[in-house]
């Protein structure tokens, strides 16, 4: 994409009123616009980024069996009543709303309640057991604070998965599973190290639940950190019983900030009990599903890249979710031969379907570093009369700052690399 054609531009400042470091960057690099507090849409290249979270999402969750579908955003509060979640005092974030004839309806809070219902259409016998079944779909959720950028936002995509099983056993398999696809997940998007399965309390479902925690100083949560088994306890369950059933000893444990990037959830009978999902056993008797829920916010995951990854200079993404492989820099200052030499290498790029932001723009040379630096794409190449003159490109590598001339002939294979 030619950067001379993106709408967007990049800005000196953020909004006054955005105090989280992620939201700032993003908005300055033109990668979301915040719409008000709490809410905020993604712009080309935000939308990029979000879109690569989402793939690496969507591959882990199709490779243990997930089914994706997508539910609606408007809720039939029939459902909601027979769990007795329509109520503000179980869920205190519900939106809702009302048709013409004054009848309630509510907007997407989460989905354990209309999947339920649905699947019990069409789940009667052990043989149609277990099954997954995910989306990408909005949710609303009016939170109290908004002040964490787009890691806490009143509208939100959420890849929510949900599994429905014979047994209590069969569930904790594919809970199991379901757990290491997720440490998959934030290794593929670069934060594998500094994210921990979470020991947690279970909320309104279970007892117990996992989460995923991130090490952030921006971070909402404390947790408790074992850097030998790579595991974490939160704060909300750290007590002397939970930690001997988890055979830790405090001594080991080191006091964090984290972000929750994701968390699992037994689910037990509650939700098939409400809505009647059961299927017949071999012996032909009436059986409850046992299930669980799994979520992940991508938002929530790309602000946590941009609070931990970024640098003075701005946003630094891992490859597997940057918006484009290379920034082809062109520092042209009139010279027609340059400009004939940098569009004649982003033609290259883009044959070889090597995806490539191009700044062909009229401006000076310290603005475009600074803007691309502020972008963050991770691979820099230079077009000058100086790197024509030595016969290549300069790489600059966003993350480690090294620079190197790559001859002409070897740009496809050093990129592939
Ligand atoms: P939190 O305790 O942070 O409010 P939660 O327990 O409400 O999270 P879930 O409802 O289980 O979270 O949602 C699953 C995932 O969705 C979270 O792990 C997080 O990644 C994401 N998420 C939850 N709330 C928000 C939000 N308001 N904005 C963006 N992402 C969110
Ligand atoms: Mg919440």
């Amino acid at each position: 994409m030619r950067q001379s054609k993106l709408f967007t531009k990049t800005r000196k400042s953020a909004p006054k009123d955005e105090v989280a470091k992620n939201a700032q960057l993003l908005i300055r690099a033109g990668y979301i616009h915040k719409e008000m507090a709490g809410v905020y849409a993604y712009l080309p290249l935000g939308l990029r980024v979000f879109k690569n979270i989402e793939h690496v999402i969507r591959e882990e969750m199709d490779a243990i069996g997930g089914q994706e579908l997508i539910l609606t955003a408007l809720q039939n509060p029939h459902v909601w009543k027979k769990s007795g979640r329509w109520s503000d005092e179980e869920i205190d974030v519900w939106f809702k709303t009302q048709l013409k004839d004054g009848a309630e309806i509510g907007l997407s809070v989460t989905h354990e309640e209309p999947l339920t219902a649905l699947v019990a259409e069409y789940v009667q016998s052990y043989k149609d057991l277990p099954v997954y079944i995910y989306q990408f779909q909005t949710k609303f959720r009016n939170e109290l604070r908004a002040k964490s950028g787009i890691m806490r936002t009143r509208e939100f995509v959420m890849k929510d998965l949900y599994s429905f099983s014979t047994s209590e056993e069969e569930f904790r398999t594919f809970y199991e599973e379901c757990a290491r696809a997720y440490m998959k997940i934030f290794t593929r998007v670069g934060l594998g190290e500094r994210t921990f399965r979470t020991f947690a309390s279970g909320g309104s479902f279970s007892k117990f639940s996992d989460e995923f925690q991130t090490l952030c100083d921006a971070g909402e949560d404390t947790i408790y950190v074992h850097r030998g088994k790579h595991i974490a306890v939160n704060k909300e369950v750290y007590r002397d019983d939970v930690l001997k059933e988890l055979g830790i000893k405090k001594s080991e444990l080191e006091e964090a900030k984290a972000v929750e990037v994701g968390n699992i959830f037994p689910l037990g009978t509650r939700f098939s009990d409400a809505l009647g999902l059961t299927y017949k056993d071999e012996s032909g008797k009436q059986k409850s599903v046992v299930m669980g829920s799994y979520g992940i916010g991508p938002a929530r995951l790309m602000g946590t890249i941009v609070e931990v990854l970024s640098d003075e200079k701005g946003i630094v993404w891992p490859k597997d979710v940057a918006p484009f492989n290379v920034h082809l820099v062109s520092i042209a200052g009139g010279n027609s031969d340059v400009v004939a030499e940098s569009d004649r290498i982003y033609e290259l790029l883009q044959e070889n379907g090597i995806e490539c932001l191009y700044d062909d723009r009229d401006v000076r040379a310290g603005e475009k570093f600074a803007d691309s630096d502020l972008i963050g794409i991770p691979t820099r190449l230079i077009v000058s009369e100086k790197t024509i003159a030595s016969g290549g490109v300069e790489a600059v590598d966003r993350t480690t700052g090294k620079t190197e001339l790559i001859p002409e002939s070897s740009i496809l294979e050093r990129l592939s690399k």
